[in-house]
Order: C-alpha cells, then structure tokens, then sequence
C-alpha cells in the first residue's frame, strides 16, 4: 500500500472486530478479534511518522513503533516481526494486555481529533501472522559462550531474559513452580484477554531458540543455593503476588475467596490441571460481590459471569474516575453486565458459618486533605452475596533463602536492586519484574528481564564470570 500523507483525514481508527457483550460471557474466547493484512495496512498508514514519536517514548520497552508500522503498510511482515523482537520479546502479549490507552496510544499525536493509531492492535497481528506464516527469531549467526544462567519463574520478566540470554549465546535454564509457562500471562490475566494457546506458541518459539524449562520445579532454599553455585548467574523473575490483607472481619468465612487463588483455580481448570489448594469456583446462580477496583477486579468480575454467576457486583471505595485500572477493562465488564457500586468501603463480611453480604459503608472525599476520604456516618448498608472476592491488590512475595544469600530487599520486601541493570547486592543475582517494582505491568517486566539480560550478557563477557 502506498504511504497516503493525510491517510488519519479520511481513515478513522478502527479496531479489529470485537464479539458481541452477550456472545462473550457464554465463553473464554479473546473478544477482540485481529486484523488481516488489509486492516492492518490501512490503520498502520494513519501513522503520522511523527519526527519525535511520542508513542515510542512513551511505551515502556520504547517499540520502533512508526518503523514496523511503515513495514505493514509495506506488506513487510517478517521484517516487522524481526523489529518488533529487537526491543520485545513478548510483542504478541504486549499487544493483548497493554493498557494502551495510558502508555503507546494515549501518547499519539493523533489523540488531538483523530484518535490514535491502534498500536497495539497492529503489533498482535505482526507477530500472530508472522507465527502462523512459520517465521521464527533467527539464531544462526549467534555463537555458543559455553555459559549457562537461571532464571526463576517463567512469568514475562523470566521469559524476556531468557530470550535475550540465548540471542546472546548464553544457555537460559528457567524453573518455575507451576506446570505452564507464562506466570500471570496463564495464571492470572483470564483467556478472554489473553487465550492460552498464545503462551503455548511462545513456549514453542522459546523451546526452538534453545531456552530450558524446568517447570513444576519449586525453587526453595537448597535448589536456590545450588543454582547460585553452579550456574554463572541467576535472574530472579518470582513476581509479588502475597494479597494485601484488609483485615474484614468475617475475610475467613466460607464463601469468601481471595482474588488470584480464584482466578489461578479458574485458569487450572480450563487447562485440565488439578490443584489440592485450589478454592471452589462454581458460581452458577450465585451473587457475586467483588470488593476493589483494579484490574485483577476486573478479571474476577468478568470471570464470575463467564461462570454463570447469576449478579455479579463490583464495589469500590472511590469514584469511577479514581479507578486505577485500565478504563477498557471497566468499559468492558459494564458492557457485560457488571453493576458497580462506586464510593462504598466495606466494613465486614457477614454471614454465620457461610458468608452471606457485605457490610457497606459511603465515603466521600474529606474536605481539605488532597485526594483522601472519609466514610458518611449513618450510611452503613448490609449488600447480600453467596460468594465475596477480595481483591485489594498484591504486595511484594519475598522467599526466606534470598536473606541467606545476601539478596538485599528494601522496606516492602521487594528485591533491592541497582535500578537499572537488576544487579542486586548478590554479586551473581539479577531481578526484575513485580519483585523489584511491587504490582505493576507485564510490559515493564518485559522491559526489566530484557535489561538484566543484557547487563549479564556484558558482564559473562570473554572471560568474565559474574562475581
Ligand atoms: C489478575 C491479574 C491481571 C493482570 N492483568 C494485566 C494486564 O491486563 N496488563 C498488564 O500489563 N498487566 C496485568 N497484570 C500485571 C502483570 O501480570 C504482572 O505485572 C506481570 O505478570 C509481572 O511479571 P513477573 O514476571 O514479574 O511475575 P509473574 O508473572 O508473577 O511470574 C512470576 C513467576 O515466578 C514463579 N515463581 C515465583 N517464586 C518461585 C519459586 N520459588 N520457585 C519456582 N517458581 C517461582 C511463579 O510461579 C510465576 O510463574 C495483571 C495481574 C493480575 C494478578
Ligand atoms: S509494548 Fe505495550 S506500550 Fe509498547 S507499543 Fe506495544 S502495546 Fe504499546
């Protein structure tokens, strides 16, 4: 297609197509679906090619955004494909699970008028093509360096370095405690955001580049010294997914289930695996109330009616616009069917040997203190539900060995590292990811596990052992 310098006047953004409100929740099915070449094409050619792209600047791994959207619009998709790998490993599920909106596409110059290029949209259908055609990362020129480093936990942070270690020709043994890999991509984000068979091709493609998985491996003390000891360096990728305890009174009841163990059990199923420790999920004909607003509430709400949840009821102590998630993910599960009750803090659970509601009380914002709040006096209500998920958000999941080892954390129990390259005060240990930065996104973990991967690369140099 040629480059039409004007394409965003007569072009206007559009989005692949996505599935019906009401055809969703009878599934698990991705409900945007991709591009074809032609689409692609068209909505890449709305790109400016701006002098300064701030799209670039502002996503967290800084894509070649306008380069590979010129490559589309050229029809060039393995180069594209290519591209989008030199600076992310995991450009297919960036592309899913990004909050756009708040990074690439809520920086495009086109936002003045003519709404974004769909940036994300267009690196889903790079990679998910070039796949489908047979391309894979070339490896043929790189040279063996005869050295090996562990990588723990096969979330996005782990899997990036992994990637990065072997282009740089170093082997990438990653262990991880569950049977799949992916972390949060397959234990966690639910597959009407993110289907699993986009994990199992990026398994495969890592598989052929040479990387090892060692899964349903927990790493504790005695296999953590080991791998310190007999690799050249360890990355350490092990996320933070402890839950924040509200402390409600009633939170032990039965009835009442805590927002990953719920969405992990949830994946496990649909994947055919069993878990002694996993809670009950069926919610056929029940009333669901989910407690918080970010965007694992999200995937819990959009859960719970995709398992046949008869009311599904989001509460949350602030006001829609102070959500912190991503605002699709709210539009979405609105357009599902979810009912939230904004401003209402919950005081405790209730219910005798069963939960059976939520003690409820309003806030508003308290007069002269910044954004805080206060709650209404008088205003406390009783909101009935069979089934309560709590989901107040995660804190940092420090593992006992890492002290032993001299791995330094800081106040929250997140890994203290140099702030750059993941080196932390281990002379052989990296980390990246939620450890090092608490709760946060798949795409800065990408980022963290590419860094460190190059910082050990430099480090493993000819001749150096790391430490
Ligand atoms: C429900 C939910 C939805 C989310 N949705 C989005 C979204 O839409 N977009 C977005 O950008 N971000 C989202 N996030 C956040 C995102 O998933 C995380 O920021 C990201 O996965 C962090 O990557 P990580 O590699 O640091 O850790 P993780 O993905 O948590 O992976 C860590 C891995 O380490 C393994 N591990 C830990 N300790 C050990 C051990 N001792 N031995 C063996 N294995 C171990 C774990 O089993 C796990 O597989 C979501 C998070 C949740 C909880
Ligand atoms: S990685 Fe995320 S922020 Fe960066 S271009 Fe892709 S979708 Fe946008």
């Amino acid at each position: 297609m040629k480059p039409r310098p004007f394409q965003f006047l007569d072009v206007p953004r559009r989005l692949p197509k996505e599935l019906p409100a009401n055809v969703r929740v009878l599934g698990w099915q991705e409900i945007y679906g991709g591009f074809d070449a032609a689409g692609a094409a068209e909505q890449g050619a709305r790109c400016l090619d701006c002098g300064n792209p701030y799209c670039e600047w502002k996503c967290p791994v800084h894509n070649p955004i306008p380069d590979w959207l010129a490559l589309v619009r050229e029809g060039r998709l393995f180069e594209a494909a290519e591209l989008a790998h030199s600076t992310n490993p995991l450009p297919e599920v960036c592309g899913r699970v990004c909050p756009q909106d708040r990074l690439c596409e809520g920086d495009c110059t086109l936002n003045t008028g003519f709404e974004a290029v769909t940036i994300g949209s267009i690196e889903k259908y790079i990679v998910d093509e070039a796949f489908r055609q047979g391309w894979r990362p070339d490896l043929s020129a790189v040279r063996a360096t005869g050295r090996r480093v562990a990588v723990v936990g096969a979330g996005p942070a782990g899997l990036a370095c992994a990637d990065r270690l072997v282009r740089a020709g170093i082997e990438a043994h990653v262990f991880d405690r569950h049977a799949q890999v992916g972390g949060l991509l397959t234990y966690g984000i639910p597959a009407f955001k993110l289907e699993k068979s986009v994990m199992d091709i990026r398994r495969a493609v890592l598989e052929g580049m040479g990387v090892r998985f060692h899964l349903g491996t927990e790493v504790d003390a005695a296999l953590g010294g080991e791998l310190l000891r007999d690799f050249d360096a360890l990355f350490l990728g092990t996320g933070a997914t402890t839950p924040v305890d509200a402390g409600l009174p009633g939170q032990a009841l039965p009835g009442v289930l805590s927002a990953l163990p719920f969405l992990v059990a949830n994946a496990r199923r649909q994947r055919g695996e069993r878990h002694a420790d996993d809670p009950a999920i069926e919610l056929a004909g029940r009333r669901v109330l989910v407690l918080g607003g970010g965007d694992t509430a999200m995937d819990c709400v959009r859960s719970a009616l995709r398992l046949g949840a008869a009311q599904v009821t989001c509460a949350y102590r602030r006001g829609e616009a102070d959500m912190p998630g991503s605002r699709r993910e709210v539009k979405n599960a609105r357009d599902e069917g979810v009912r939230f009750l904004f401003h209402r803090q919950p005081l405790a659970i209730e219910g005798a040997g069963q939960a059976t509601g939520v003690r409820l009380v309003e806030t508003r914002a308290a007069a002269g203190r910044g954004g805080a709040i206060e709650t209404v006096p008088g205003s406390e209500q009783v909101e009935g539900a069979d089934v309560v998920i709590l989901s107040f958000g995660f804190r940092a999941s420090p593992a006992p060995w890492w002290g032993e080892h001299g791995i330094a954390l800081d106040g929250a129990g997140r890994v203290r590292t140099d702030g750059t390259s993941g080196a932390t005060s281990h002379p052989k240990a990296f980390a990246g990811g939620d450890n090092v930065r608490g709760a946060d996104l798949v795409v800065t973990a990408v980022h963290d596990g590419r860094e460190a991967a190059h910082a050990i690369a430099r480090k493993l140099g000819p001749g150096n052992r790391v430490g």
